[in-house]
């Protein structure tokens, strides 16, 4: 799982692309020396906990694949400093995840979604990768949001849609429930923790953005969100093909591989 998740990261970075009318870019360089701006011990691991599935054919994760079965992992990310804990994403409760499944019970792990309630009341801060309900509604809704409220880091473009165009009711933000978060803003890169930096990343939700994460053992991982839902969509440099979402598949896919950098 890590080599294939390494994998994810390098080619996202590689090959992120333009978009129309917002230019991105990424450079593995800049983003080493940013992750290296915030003084302590880097990381020692991370742990993943897949909490919910949903089982699409996988032409609709990547364009133009077979219709043959696939599953797409739920997951969230508990990263392991020596002296605390950060989360990235902060699962659901089964309300939302029933929203996702459209129509279809899908499978949802309970156990596995209290053990993401736990390492969240556990960790020092939460950060998202981006404002969908799957990785948002832990620190959203549900009996622990205010309580998770003042340690969860939304960036200001996150809380924006979450309060004028959420992906559901169940998680549209009132003013004064976004007053609870750490809101933060910033160019390209924000170095977070050591050997932790966020890269702004707009295309799948306009709030989107990659994680960057380097251990105490020199290993590199890159949290992508849903850049793709199928590693193929990051070997072939494919998008999606589901009409129910709207994204920048231009921002998201374009392959600048052979343009001067
Ligand atoms: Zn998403």
């Amino acid at each position: 799982m890590k080599t294939a998740f390494l994998a994810v990261a390098l080619f996202a970075l590689c090959f992120a692309a333009p978009a129309n009318a917002q230019v991105f870019s990424a450079d593995i360089a800049e983003i080493r020396t940013v992750s290296a701006t915030i003084p302590g011990a880097r990381a020692l691991r991370i742990n993943v906990v897949k909490f919910a599935e949903s089982r699409r054919t996988k032409n609709f994760s990547v364009k133009g694949a077979p219709a043959e079965p696939s599953v797409q992992a739920r997951t969230a990310f508990q990263v392991v400093y020596p002296d605390g804990t950060v989360m990235i994403d902060s699962g659901m409760d089964q309300q939302v995840h029933r929203f996702f499944g459209r129509g279809v019970e899908e499978p949802y792990f309970p156990e596995a979604a209290k053990e993401v309630e736990k390492a969240l009341l556990a960790a020092k801060s939460i950060v998202m990768t981006h404002e969908h309900g799957d990785h948002v509604a832990g620190v959203v809704r549900g009996p622990l949001a205010a309580q998770l409220a003042p340690k969860a880091v939304l960036t200001r473009t996150q809380v924006q849609t979450l309060l004028t165009n959420p992906q559901m009711p169940e998680i549209k933000l009132n003013p004064e429930m976004a007053k609870r978060y750490i809101v933060v803003d910033y160019e390209k890169y924000l170095p977070f923790a050591p050997g932790f930096t966020l890269i702004k990343s707009p295309g799948h939700t306009p709030g989107s953005q990659m994680i960057y994460v380097v251990l105490q053992s020199g290993k590199e991982y890159l949290f992508a969100g849903d850049v793709a839902w199928h590693m193929d969509g990051v070997r072939t440099i494919r998008g999606k093909d589901a009409p129910w979402i709207t994204e920048d598949e231009p921002a998201m896919t374009a392959d600048h591989r052979d343009q001067p950098r």
